[in-house]
């Protein structure tokens, strides 16, 4: 199988899925998909990658009534998600060049992002085999274009592996990159009733799909905007109770303490902020450091960004690719150049593509940050050591709650700052990015999302019918 070989076996699979035409994207409907075709583009090169048919309100209609579900033992489906996770790992060469092409993802990550969509496939298929409890029904599964591939897959494996119906609809950005993973989900099995791609806008295909009266339960993860309008759907047109699974942003907050190792916290600030071009949930956004120790700890961070290559996604000593889009990129550099006046480092961009400097901005606090800004800029403030318990009262009062650095050497600190925190996710010296499938489950809490965390033992038994006839319980967490 494809991890069992070789580094040249790969970097040849890379050229080869680099120089081959990649498919197009449509919906993988029952019924036969109307729409209308666009264009995608590549947001390093602004080349063309292929296009994309996007499904009409009809064609979300026809799917509701083609949709049924998986109606078979569970051994057999989780059998079929293992097969599933084979494809995906034997087709690695043009999923890789469908992150890269299509997402703009260093080679770096499109490994990491394929590695977790097989951990999901396996995982629920190992957490649901054994379930004797049915599914609830359709499910409207709405995934981000961050990880296109990994969020994607960890969301729709949990609700077939439960013997869900899904209707899944993928970002506007990223609609070739779930084409091909349903495809292989078909092919490993996942019959097309249970399983239906719907490639279409969010105000199209997916209010449609929050809003018909046969949704038993939906799963999201992108902003928190959306997330809202999508709760307010659910409540005015969809059965009282119907459960929603929320994800969504964060402005996620790191500490740095004068006892910290200088070189390590360094490394781990430079790739919490600045991995994946700053486009990961679990980004750090906001850095406080103690006093004593901010001139010197910036410097390094100067010159740690100093080595960071920003560019072609393709190469393998990429650090930092583009941002998605031309929307995103503009949205950021105006940002950008409101706050001119903080800049305490800037790097220089390739000049064409959607490309965004990785940058180091001053402020006094997150309270300075209105928003999720999602690329690569770090805020920095700093903080006298008295005033430690209320950096941790700042961040928690702005509600968000995804994750949460902290790089200390005082024990002690590590316990009373994890305790006071509210967030899902903390990370003790170390970089504050990722989960690990089945060890450690990602979500958050407060505005950041609803729970239960992906990835971990509470998340597959919300697209159950509930334990004891009540929603909720011991699912949620
Ligand atoms: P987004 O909210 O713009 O889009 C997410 C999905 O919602 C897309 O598929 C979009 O088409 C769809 N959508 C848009 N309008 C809709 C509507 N009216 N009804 C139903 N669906 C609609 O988010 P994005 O820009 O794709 O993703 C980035 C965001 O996702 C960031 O805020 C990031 O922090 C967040 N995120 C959170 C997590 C997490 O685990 N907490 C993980 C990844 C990304």
């Amino acid at each position: 199988r494809g991890w069992d070989t070789t580094a040249d076996d790969v970097l040849a699979a890379i050229e080869n899925a680099r120089n081959t035409p990649l498919p197009d994207g449509k919906p993988l409907t029952v019924s036969e998909p109307t729409g209308t075709s666009v264009t995608v583009k590549n947001p390093a090169t602004g080349e063309t990658v292929g296009t994309v048919l996007e499904a009409d309100e009809a064609t979300v209609a026809r799917a509701f009534d083609d949709a049924a579900i998986w109606d078979a033992p569970p051994s057999e489906r989780a059998a079929v998600l293992r097969k599933a996770a084979d494809l995906y790992e034997e087709n690695y060469g043009v999923l890789f060049a469908l992150l890269a092409k299509e997402a703009g993802k260093t080679i770096a990550d499109a490994i990491g992002e394929v590695r977790e969509a097989v951990d999901f496939l396996r995982y629920y298929a190992r957490e649901g085999e054994n379930t004797v409890r049915g599914p609830r029904g359709i499910i409207a599964a709405i995934s981000p274009w961050n990880f296109p591939l990994a969020i994607f897959t960890g969301q729709i494996s949990a609700a077939l592996m439960a013997g869900n119906a899904v209707l899944c609809k993928p970002a506007e950005q990223t609609q070739m990159i779930a084409h091909k993973a349903v495809e292989l989900l078909h092919e490993a099995g996942v019959p097309r009733s249970a399983l239906q791609l719907l490639t279409g806008d969010g105000p199209t295909v997916g209010a449609a799909l929050t809003a018909d009266k046969r949704v038993s339960g939906a799963v999201f993860t992108g902003s928190i905007d959306t997330a809202k309008l999508i709760e307010k759907s659910i409540a005015e047109n969809l059965a009282p109770g119907t459960p929603l699974i929320a994800e969504t942003g964060g402005l996620n907050a790191m500490i740095v303490d004068s006892t910290a190792l200088p070189e390590q916290a360094v490394r781990d600030i430079v790739a919490s902020a600045f991995q994946s071009a700053g486009q990961r949930c679990s980004a750090l956004r906001c850095l406080y450091i103690q006093e004593d120790t901010a001139d010197h700890l910036i410097k390094m961070i100067k010159g740690a960004m100093d080595e960071l290559a920003v560019g072609d996604p393709w190469l393998f000593s990429t650090d930092v690719g583009p941002v998605i889009d031309a929307e995103a990129r503009d949205g950021i550099a105006a940002y950008l150049k409101e706050k001119s006046g903080s800049i305490l480092h800037q790097l220089k961009t390739p000049e064409t593509g959607t490309f965004i400097a990785p940058t180091m901005l001053k402020v006094n606090g997150i309270d300075d940050l209105e928003r999720e800004i999602f690329g690569p800029v770090l805020h920095v403030a700093t903080y006298k050591a008295r005033d430690l318990e209320k950096v941790v009262e700042t961040v928690n009062a702005r509600g968000y709650g995804l994750t949460f650095g902290l790089h200390t050497r005082i024990d002690d600190r590590v316990q009373a700052v994890s305790e006071s925190i509210h967030v899902g996710n903390i990370y003790v010296n170390r970089n504050q990015i990722g989960a690990v499938v089945g060890s450690q489950p990602f979500g958050g809490e407060g505005l950041s999302g609803t729970g239960p965390k992906a990835g971990g033992p509470h998340y597959l038994p919300r697209f159950l019918t509930p334990a004891s006839g009540q929603d909720g319980g011991e699912d949620w967490s």
